[in-house]
C-alpha cells in the first residue's frame, strides 16, 4: 500500500514548531511496511489544503493528515477532507457525549461554543476516540482510497496512532509485516552503510533501513509474508548476518531496549556495581544509567567533579598529574576512573573528562577532545575521542561513548 503524509499548520511552515510528528509517522509507516514517497506541509488555508489532499489522493492509496482538527475557525482539515472525499458532515452522538464528558471533568465544566464543531464527523467515517483531547481521529474510505485524520498535538496523536491506527492498518494489509530493530553503538553511520552496501542494494524482502542516532546506528529489518512465522523465517538470516558483520557493536535486537538498558542488564547479570566520575558531562552519564529500570541494583552514587579541586578532593587525582598533563588528558581520565571506583567502593568506574567548548580550545587540545576511562577491578582502559559539533552535541556523544566503553569492558571480562 502506498501511503502519503500531510501535515497541516502554518506554524510548521514558518518554522515555529518542528515537525516531530513527521519523523514519528514516517518511521511507523516504514514499520508497517507501507511505501511512503511524499510528505507535504501545508498551511491553514482551505484552497491549498484542498489542492494538497487531491494531489495526495491521486497518487497514493492512503493519505494520513495530521493537525488542524482543533475547535477554532482556522482548523479546516476535517471540513476540507470531507469535501474532497465527497462525504457530508453529521453530528456523532458518541463524540458529543465524549466531549461533554471531557469538559465535565475539566475546570471549565461547560462545552465552549467553539468545540461544538468537533462533534461533526464525515458520514460513514470510522471515529477513533482521542483519550487525551477533544478532536477524535477519523478514518474515511471511498473507492479504494483512504484518508486518516489525526490531531496535531503529539501527546494526542502518538497514542491514538499506536493504539488504534496501527492495528487498523495492520488488518488492512494483505501481508503480515514483522520487523526487528538491530541497534549498534560505537560505529558511524557511513561505516555501517559501507559494510552493508551489498545487503542494502539487493534488498527486497526483508528490507533494511538505517537510522543515525547520536553515537548509535539503528537498523530496521522488515519482512512481509503471509503469516508471522514466515516473516520471522525471512528475517532470521538477515539479522544473523548483521550480527556476524558487526559483532560486539550490536547491543540489542529489541526495539524497546536502550543502550543504558543493555549496560544495566550486563551489570546485573555479573552482580557488579558501577559509579561515574564526570567532568564535562556534568551528571549526564549518571542520568542515562539511572534511566534504566533496575539501575538501583548496580548504581549507588556518582561524582560530578568539574573543577580540578573536586577531582583532587573527591577522586584523589594527583596535583602533579593535573599540572603536568592538564585536566583533559589520558592520565587524568585514568586517575579519575581508579579514584572513583575506590571512593565509591564499586567494581567499575567510568570517568569522562573533555573540552566541550565553545572556548578554551588549543592546538594540543582542541574543542571536542574527550578522554573516557573505565576502571574494572583495577584494570584501566582509556580512550581518546575527537567529537565534532556544539557543546551539547559533544557532551551527548561523550555520554554514549562512555556507556559503550563500559558495555565493551563488561563483555570482555
Ligand atoms: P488542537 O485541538 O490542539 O487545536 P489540532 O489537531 O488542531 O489540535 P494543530 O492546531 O494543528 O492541531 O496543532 C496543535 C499543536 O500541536 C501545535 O501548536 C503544536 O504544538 C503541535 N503540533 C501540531 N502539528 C505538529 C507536528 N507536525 N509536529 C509536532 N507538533 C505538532
Amino acid at each position: 500500500m502506498v501511503a502519503e503524509l500531510v501535515f497541516v499548520g502554518t506554524e510548521i511552515l514558518l518554522g515555529n514548531i518542528v515537525n516531530t510528528n513527521g519523523a514519528f509517522l514516517a518511521e511507523k509507516c516504514a514499520e508497517l511496511g507501507l511505501s511512503c514517497y511524499y510528505q507535504t506541509v501545508v498551511g491553514d488555508n482551505k484552497e491549498r489544503m484542498e489542492e494538497t489532499f487531491q494531489q495526495a489522493l491521486s497518487r497514493s492509496d492512503l493519505v494520513i493528515v495530521c493537525g488542524g482538527l482543533g475547535p477554532t475557525p482556522d482548523d479546516l482539515t476535517k471540513e476540507t477532507a470531507a469535501q474532497v472525499m465527497e462525504m457530508a458532515l453529521e453530528e456523532d452522538p458518541h463524540t458529543k457525549e465524549r466531549i461533554a464528558e471531557y469538559f465535565r471533568n475539566s475546570q471549565w465544566n461547560v462545552i465552549p461554543e467553539n468545540n461544538w464543531k468537533q462533534v461533526l464527523v464525515p458520514k460513514g467515517a470510522l471515529v477513533l476516540d482521542n483519550a487525551n483531547g477533544t478532536a477524535p481521529g477519523l478514518v474515511m474510505e471511498k473507492q479504494g482510497k483512504r484518508m486518516i485524520l489525526l490531531p496535531g498535538p503529539p501527546n494526542e496523536m502518538i497514542p491514538l496512532f499506536t493504539e488504534q491506527v496501527m492495528p487498523y492498518l495492520g488488518k488492512k494489509q494483505p501481508e503480515v509485516i514483522y520487523s526487528k530493530m538491530v541497534k549498534l553503538a560505537g560505529i558511524g553511520e557511513s561505516q555501517v552503510a559501507d559494510q552493508l552496501q551489498d545487503l542494502i542494494e539487493k534488498q527486497t524482502n526483508p528490507t533494511l533501513a538505517t537510522y543515525a542516532k547520536t553515537g548509535e546506528v539503528h537498523l530496521r529489518v522488515t519482512a512481509k509474508a503471509e503469516n508471522k512465522k514466515e516473516a520471522k523465517r525471512l528475517l532470521k538470516p538477515v539479522v544473523k548476518e548483521i550480527k556476524r558483520r558487526f559483532q560486539d557493536a550490536v547491543y540489542t535486537t529489541k526495539e524497546e531496549v536502550t543502550l543504558e538498558d543493555a549496560v544495566v542488564k550486563l551489570l546485573r547479570k555479573k552482580k557488579w556495581t558501577v559509579t561515574t566520575a564526570e567532568s564535562c558531562t556534568g551528571g549526564l552519564l549518571a542520568g542515562r544509567l539511572i534511566n534504566a529500570a533496575g539501575a538501583s541494583k548496580v548504581f549507588r552514587q556518582g561524582y560530578i567533579t568539574y573543577s580540578n579541586k573536586a577531582k583532587r578532593n573527591l577522586l584523589g587525582v594527583e596535583k602533579a598529574t593535573l599540572e603536568q598533563y592538564t585536566a583533559v588528558s589520558d592520565q587524568v581520565a585514568c586517575e579519575m576512573a581508579v579514584g572513583g571506583a575506590k571512593a565509591a567502593g564499586a567494581d567499575i568506574c567510568v570517568a569522562v573528562t573533555g573540552l566541550a567548548g565553545p572556548d578554551g580550545g588549543t592546538e594540543r587540545t582542541p574543542v571536542g577532545t574527550v578522554y573516557i576511562g573505565c576502571c574494572l577491578h583495577g584494570a584501566v582502559k582509556v580512550e581518546h575521542y575527537q567529537f565534532k559539533g556544539n557543546r551539547q552535541k559533544i557532551r551527548d556523544y561523550a555520554v554514549v561513548r562512555a556507556l559503550n566503553l563500559l558495555r565493551l569492558c563488561l563483555l570482555e571480562e
